[in-house]
């Protein structure tokens, strides 16, 4: 059996342990968000930037004893950088994630985020801070407009149809049959892959994080709708700070930082070029998945002649 995790829930609800330490902390909720006359959303940014800094200090964890996942990672990010977080499968992307949100507790270390363990963040804060675009979205068999309203419950009909905007959501709401009133989920409209992740930008857009944290989903995505999810998630990323874990590096290859993970360890960081010029894990990994593209598109058939 695997050890209970500290912190049980989705990882659109983040919620502290019970058993909270004495001393809490409360991360600045910088870069919350009003309607403004017009209906759109305006960035009320009280600090010089909006993003929060994170830093993972020598942390090792496992979710079984005596298997380690996670083998003494360290990083930096900045606040408002875009980094990114590759590796093959397996070498514990997503696990790092997750202790970033504190669905889990780490087992040697810290994780710090301005500053603060985020053993010691208030209730609350952390959930406030931070959005999830997950691997699987989770819709609720509800409306269109309640699933995206999921992001912030308080939030108006014109902030829904901005953040639909946003997330490049509203020609398929257009083509549903009752609009924003239509059922999804369980019994109602069955939603794509690419249309359920941007049902799940939509939210963040409402949410207006300071970190935003995106786990790409291991099911391909065609290029354009993958191409059109990222271009999304880049103009949400702008002015916060950012993690993607990415099985594609050309989605991420404009990121300010890239983590190359092997094994539970960073192996490298820098940027893409910088790791290119390297030339060593991760320009090898940009090599084979280039060689694997050419071979995809050979396979391709040409379009027949009228
Ligand atoms: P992928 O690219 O396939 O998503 P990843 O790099 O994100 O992989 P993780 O999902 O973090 O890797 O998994 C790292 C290791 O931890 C793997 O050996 C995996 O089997 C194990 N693992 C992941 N989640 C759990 C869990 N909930 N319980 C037990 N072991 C887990």
């Amino acid at each position: 059996t695997l050890p209970q995790p500290s912190i049980v829930g989705s990882t659109a609800g983040l919620q502290r342990s019970a058993s909270a330490p004495s001393q809490e902390h409360a991360l600045p909720q910088y870069g919350r968000h009003h309607a403004n006359g017009n209906g759109a959303m305006e960035a009320s940014t009280s600090g010089a930037n909006s993003g929060v800094s994170i830093e993972l200090r020598n942390i090792s964890f496992g979710y079984q004893p005596n298997r380690p996942v996670l083998k003494g990672v360290s990083l930096k990010v900045e606040p408002g950088q875009s980094c990114a977080v590759v590796g093959p499968s397996g070498s514990g992307k997503s696990t790092l994630l997750r202790l970033l949100v504190r669905l889990y507790d780490v087992q040697g270390g810290a994780v710090l985020l301005d500053g603060i363990d985020v053993r010691e963040l208030q209730q609350g804060s952390l959930r406030g801070a931070v959005a999830v675009v997950p691997q699987d979205t989770v819709l609720f068999a509800d409306t269109v407009r309640r699933n995206i309203r999921y992001g912030r419950p308080g939030a108006s009909d014109e902030e829904i149809d901005r953040a639909a905007e946003m997330a490049q959501l509203k020609p398929v709401i257009a083509g549903m049959a009752k609009g924003y009133d239509t059922l999804v989920g369980e019994r109602g409209l069955k939603l794509s892959g690419g249309e359920k992740q941007r049902v799940a930008i939509a939210r963040a857009f409402l949410r207006q994080p300071r970190l935003l944290i995106c786990d790409e989903a291991t099911s391909a995505l065609d290029t354009a709708t993958e191409q059109g999810i990222m271009t999304s998630l880049e103009e949400l990323a702008q002015g916060r700070t950012s993690v993607f874990v990415a099985h594609r590096l050309s989605t991420v290859q404009r990121c300010d930082r890239i983590f190359v993970m092997q094994a539970g360890k960073v192996v490298e960081a820098g940027t893409h070029d910088e790791l290119l010029r390297a030339g060593h894990v991760y320009a090898d990994m940009w090599r084979s998945q280039a060689q694997a593209d050419k071979e995809h598109e050979r396979c391709i058939p040409e379009p027949m002649e009228a």
